[in-house]
């Protein structure tokens, strides 16, 4: 690795798993399209690379990068998130059990409850911002607490020193999808987490052009067996997918500071709107977990989810009328999307269970982007207006 543990996260961002190629000194990472290489000599390989689903340099380069991110021992690049999920899951045996949040990804709730639960594993959903609840659904099975924070699209934030402390007294691991914050504004490792989940398709590719996953940790054993996993299972991501997200994490940490700037003024603009019922946002004082949120994190993300007066009918109307704020699913890019999450990225959770958990059907969800902030408030303002025109503030 080019960059040592005492450089900063700006610095390891661009420097970390690249070192300038040693025969023509490209700087920048190749693009290894290979699936296989040459050996001089049966089994004796060059650095380990004999296939490309097992190594690939590209990947590496990357893998490497995201452990400096995350101020971890090692990074493992996937096809997606979800199939870094997969990988994770694959360690599990019938009987086993993990307690989850009860406001994930709507895909990891998938993935959980229509797959995993058909091999026999037992998923127990609580609100993880009370350690307590995590406590209390635990049982000897139980080998992994797995928390989103801040959550999606709730945007709720769980004390991972207080869970990490209740799953490791239970014997589980704490797995922590940190796709929201960013290594950039939180590091879960530090916080007892024993494995990071992300998605790179979000903030860390950062320009909605690749869909890529990873695993980090530091527990050697524990790399071995999703090494062993990524390898046998395959799922793995590709050499060009690893050099976008490459790309991406270079400048995560200037995008990450407009994306926190920008949001905090949307969501400070909204709370003061007539429209708005409710906005959510873990660096408003009105945040029920601001204070950890303030421990916890760097920055408060760039994600901010709200209701209006009006409900579903607003909500949705609302997402149709922006003119900046482009109605897609996916989140963390450069540009800025609105999207309704339990008709779109939350709908494969049940709309009771959904609701349970406190994800209103009116609820809409802002991944605010990095153009002028200015342009941005003048876009909801309008949308406000079309989405409840009896409470427009003009
Ligand atoms: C998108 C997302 C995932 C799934 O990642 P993919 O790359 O879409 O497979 C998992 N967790 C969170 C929080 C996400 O936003």
């Amino acid at each position: 690795m080019s960059t040592s543990e005492r450089d900063r996260f700006e610095t390891r961002a661009i420097h970390a798993g690249q070192t300038p190629d040693p025969q023509n000194g490209a700087v920048m990472t190749p693009v290894y399209l290979t699936s296989t290489y040459k050996q001089d000599w049966p089994a004796e390989l060059k650095d380990g690379y004999d296939y490309s689903r097992t190594k690939n340099p590209t990947r590496t380069a990357l893998e490497e990068n995201l452990a400096a991110l995350e101020g971890a021992a090692w990074g493992l690049g996937f096809a997606s998130g979800m199939a870094a999920v997969n990988a994770l899951m694959g360690r599990l045996v019938p009987g086993d059990h993990v307690v989850a949040g009860n406001d994930l990804y709507g895909g990891t709730y998938r993935i959980f409850a229509r797959v995993f639960e058909r091999y026999g594993i037992g998923f127990t959903y609580v609100d993880t911002t009370e350690a307590e609840n995590v406590r209390a659904a635990m049982t000897d099975a139980t080998r992994y607490v797995f928390v989103e924070t801040p959550s999606n699209p709730l945007l709720r934030v769980t004390d991972l020193a207080a869970v990490g402390r209740v799953a490791r007294a239970g014997g589980a691991q704490l797995v922590v999808d940190n796709t929201f914050a960013t290594p950039y504004l939180q590091s879960p490792l530090e916080h007892g987490a024993d494995v990071v989940v992300h998605s790179l398709t979000k903030y860390l590719g950062g320009h909605s052009d690749v869909v890529g996953g990873a695993l980090v940790g530091n527990d050697e054993a524990l790399r071995e067996e999703l090494a062993f996993l990524q390898n046998s299972v395959g799922g793995q991501l590709g050499p060009m997918d690893a050099f976008l997200v490459l790309r991406g994490t270079k400048t995560l940490a200037v995008r990450m500071d407009r994306h926190v700037a920008n949001a905090e003024r949307l969501a400070a603009y909204l709370q003061e709107h007539p429209a708005v019922e409710t906005v959510i946002y873990p660096g408003l004082e009105s945040h029920p977990q601001h204070e950890v949120a303030k421990r916890q994190m760097r920055g408060f993300g760039g994600m901010v989810s709200f209701e209006l007066r009006g409900g579903v009918e607003a909500g949705n109307r609302f997402a149709a009328s922006t003119r900046i704020f482009t109605l897609a699913e996916s989140l963390g890019g450069v540009e800025s999307l609105v999207e309704v999450p339990p008709s779109m990225t939350h709908a494969s959770i049940p709309a009771e269970q959904r609701r349970a958990a406190g994800l209103n059907d009116g609820l809409v969800r802002l991944s605010v982007g990095i153009e002028h902030v200015d342009d941005l408030v003048a876009d909801v303002e309008q949308a406000l207006e079309k989405a409840v025109p009896a409470l427009a503030r003009s």
